[in-house]
């Protein structure tokens, strides 16, 4: 894939950029080295205040840097600047609770027969972050923010379609005050993210994107025995029962469904829908995903811009059409718009079974598919029939059966009355063929770092 800008609303590609020499990756690497040997010796009071300085930047910079954004992968200004806050936020939240994070914990002296005895987390080193384009500044800050503020340094491998984004975040740290090297980008493809990884100065890596990119840097990364955390992709149920706020399950479905124009890993994508509710929940989620504004993803009225690639498009297209001929009923949506530009219409799909694509494959793009269901026990599992475990959302007021769906989801989220959204506070993360690993939270934090067991004796 080509390092470029090319504008999703238009088709026009506006820069290209030639990748990295080996002679600059050289640099890079031996750059991150020094500054990961430095900042393992700086406070968290020194690093809390560059990343506050990071997070104050951010929000200078929220209006050139949304543009960009949304130049280059089509999501909506307004969605591009709440991300750029959200960032901010998420880089205060770390230098507030880093070091309390990262306390070192006692331990029972006597126990183990020491004079005195803990545990103390510290920095592995240079970690390399395989990042996707659809939160092209969230992905990387909710990665970079932790493992700074940890005193590990980064090297960012970002999406070939941000490389103008991809700039910006390698320059944030180092003008926030960070040693030069903390953190830097790579304008590399991704056929050259291996000799990246097994390189001896890298000591993890963390990659966000799909399925195939996890399962070969996590082969590289086995191969070299280096410690990875993966966040690859979802097919989130969103589950209606008979006690939901049937409106307001519909008008958050929608949404759930096409927020960063469809393209979120959390994003709700199969809708399982009691019986009992079923008619008007499907009635009322179809009119508002038919209602949405597709456009100009700069224009304030737009509600959902274009998808980020040609190819992502066509996928869509191949997955609604595999749907289609094998029987599945269109509710709404379902064809390509007319005009330049990679856009698709909010979908909604009825009568898809598991002789159909979608109803394994996840779909990036806003393409929903609705099912009855006649009980909880049917809906429960209908929600875990999937090779993905990665978050899931339930309406519902009773209480027996909301202990039974938090128990029983198989995922790394469980959202009640709501949609699924990250938060620094709460973990972030998958299981199944979503990945391993977990951000944000203290967990996120600790992942990269070495938690060495102190032992004294007389
Ligand atoms: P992708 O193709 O896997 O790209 C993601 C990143 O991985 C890009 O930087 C890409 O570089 C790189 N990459 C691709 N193939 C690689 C390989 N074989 N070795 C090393 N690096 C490789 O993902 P996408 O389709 O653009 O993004 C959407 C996917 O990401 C969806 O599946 C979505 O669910 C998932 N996602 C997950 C989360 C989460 O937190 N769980 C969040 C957001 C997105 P190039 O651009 O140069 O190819």
């Amino acid at each position: 894939m080509a390092i470029a800008t090319v504008d999703p609303a238009t088709g026009v590609v506006e820069r290209t950029f030639t990748p990295m020499s080996a002679a600059d990756v050289e640099e890079a690497l031996a750059r991150a080295a020094r500054a990961a040997a430095a900042l393992r010796r700086t406070s968290f009071a020194e690093r809390a205040a560059w990343m506050r300085a990071a997070a104050d930047l951010l929000e200078a910079d929220v209006a050139t840097l949304a543009a960009t954004m949304t130049r280059e992968m089509g999501k909506t200004l307004a969605s591009a600047e709440a991300e750029i806050r959200k960032s901010a936020r998420g880089c205060r939240f770390y230098a507030e609770h880093a070091e309390a994070m990262l306390a070192p914990e006692p331990v029972d002296a006597a126990a183990v027969g020491a004079v005195s005895a803990w545990s103390v987390y510290q920095p592995l080193g240079v970690v390399l972050a395989v990042m996707p384009w659809n939160f092209p500044v969230w992905q990387v800050l909710r990665f970079a923010a932790p493992a700074l503020m940890a005193g590990n340094a980064g090297l960012l491998k970002h999406a070939s379609n941000v490389p103008q984004t991809a700039l910006y975040l390698g320059a944030l740290f180092a003008r926030a005050g960070f040693p030069a090297g903390a953190f830097g980008t790579l304008l590399i493809g991704s056929a050259d993210v291996e000799r990246v990884l097994r390189d001896d100065r890298v000591a993890a890596a963390t990659l966000t994107g799909s399925e195939a990119a996890g399962r070969s840097v996590a082969r590289i990364a086995g191969d070299a025995l280096k410690k990875t955390v993966l966040e690859l992709g979802g097919s989130d149920p969103f589950l209606v029962l008979p006690s939901a706020d049937v409106a307001r399950a519909a008008a958050t479905a929608v949404v759930a469904r096409c927020q960063n124009n469809g393209q979120s890993c959390i994003a709700a994508k199969r809708f399982i829908v009691h019986t009992d509710v079923y008619d008007e929940f499907v009635a009322a989620f179809t009119r508002g995903m038919a209602a949405l504004r597709v456009g100009d993803p700069a224009d304030p009225g737009t509600d959902v811009g274009p998808i980020a690639t040609e190819a992502g498009r066509a996928e869509l297209e191949e997955l609604v059409a595999d749907a289609v001929a094998n029987g599945a009923e269109v509710l709404t949506g379902g064809y390509r718009p007319a005009g330049p530009g990679w856009f698709y219409p909010p979908t909604v799909l009825a009568g898809v079974d598991p002789s159909m694509r979608l109803y394994r494959e996840e779909t990036f793009g806003p393409v929903a598919t609705v099912y009855r269901v006649a009980d909880l026990d049917e809906a429960l599992d209908l929600a875990n029939a999937t090779a993905f475990g990665l978050g899931a959302a339930v309406w519902t007021t009773d209480d027996a059966d909301r202990a039974r769906c938090v128990a029983e989801l198989e995922c790394g989220a469980v959202t009640v009355n709501g949609m699924t959204v990250s938060y620094p506070q709460l973990p972030f993360g998958g299981i199944k063929t979503s990945g391993y690993g977990r951000e944000l939270a203290a967990a996120g934090i600790r992942e990269f770092c070495n938690l060495k067991a102190v032992w004294i004796g007389q």
